[in-house]
């Protein structure tokens, strides 16, 4: 007989990731409880993954359930917060037990790689299979990294490298034993981005404005210049590559435009440099200055002979 959802819970979902003074109440109950630090603010938000939209159905569970923890993780870098807990609400279309196995054991990997324990969650049957985290995190009143606060002068950074999770996806339904080194590079990257927490919380009283990169370096760099209400320059020749993406003909579009970076963008005036230079050194995260924020509206680049011209900034758009 199928596994019954209250023994799915036990059997999959239980203590997974580390136990937490911060968290009184964990699952079982109807709600979970949390004994909010003292003096900080709770960041929260909620990242939804579909089969077949965000990954391929049949891909590794085990790597589909890093990818939406990785996701959710990587947007409380991007405001600076330190991770507290998260929930899970899994439809599913049917209760297969060793798939359930192995998404249990990456969700378990990687909530203890960052330390973030589950709290709670919903388990549904449906249609299809749908994954949605809502993650909790904190950080000091006052101190997140919003959108807003980009400043003409300031610089345009990004960390890591850009594209790499685009060049993935014409290799998702590959054979595993078909791929070569920089496709494996690619698919990792995909799968499992890493989330800047910890280059995130340095950056808090440095940078003006930051987000992470889902959509696309261009798209969401827009999101910061429209909530900041400004406009950028970037040099794409800058643009950080893989050594993997660098010889492909696509690499500057990737990077522009690819979605699922999870890297950050962020933009900090010139007397900070100094000292975000030093936090990406501190916490080994490689970045790049790729541009500068300046007042005329608009995402700019330059094309031959040092002509300035408009950026197309259009990034990866469900509806
Ligand atoms: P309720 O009906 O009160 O919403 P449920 O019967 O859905 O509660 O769930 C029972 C308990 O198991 C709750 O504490 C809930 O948070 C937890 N839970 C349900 N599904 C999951 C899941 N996929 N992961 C983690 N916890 C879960
Ligand atoms: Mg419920």
């Amino acid at each position: 007989m199928a596994i019954g959802e209250f023994e799915l819970i036990a059997k999959f979902f239980t203590d997974i990731g580390p136990r937490s003074a911060a968290i009184a109440l964990g699952i079982g109950d109807d709600c979970a409880l949390i004994d909010p630090p003292a003096g900080r603010q709770l960041a929260l938000s909620a990242d939804t993954l579909v089969a077949d939209v965000h990954f391929p159905a049949h891909g590794d569970p085990a790597s589909i359930a890093q990818k939406a923890l990785r996701t959710n993780l990587s947007d409380l870098a991007a405001m600076g917060a330190e991770p507290l807990a998260f929930t899970l609400a899994l439809t599913l279309p049917a209760a297969d037990e060793t798939w359930l196995a192995g998404f249990s054991h990456g969700l378990r990997a990687c909530a203890d790689e960052f330390a973030i324990p589950l709290i709670g969650g919903d388990t549904t049957r449906g249609p299809q299979l749908v994954i949605s985290i809502q993650i909790v995190g904190s950080l000091p009143r006052g101190a997140a990294l919003t959108r807003a606060g980009a400043q003409a002068g300031d610089s345009v950074f990004v960390s890591g490298t850009l594209g790499d999770a685009r060049a993935a996806l014409d290799y998702l339904s590959t054979p595993a034993a078909l791929l070569d080194d920089a496709q494996r590079f690619f698919l990792r990257r995909y799968y499992e981005p890493t989330p800047r927490l910890e280059f995130g919380r340095a950056l808090r009283g440095l940078a003006s404005a930051a987000i992470d990169i889902s959509d696309g370096f261009a798209a969401d760099l827009g999101h910061i210049l429209a909530r900041s209400d400004i406009g950028a320059e970037i040099d794409t020749r800058r643009l950080p590559l893989s050594g993997a993406l660098r010889t492909r003909v696509e690499a500057i579009d990737f990077a522009l435009h690819g979605g699922d970076d999870y890297e950050l963008c962020f933009t900090a005036p010139p007397q900070h440099r100094a000292a975000i230079v030093e936090c990406a050194r501190a916490t080994a995260v490689p970045i790049t200055e790729v541009g500068r924020v300046v007042a005329e509206h608009g995402l700019f680049t330059w094309a031959e002979q040092g002509r300035r011209v408009a950026l197309n900034a259009a990034g990866y758009r469900h509806f």
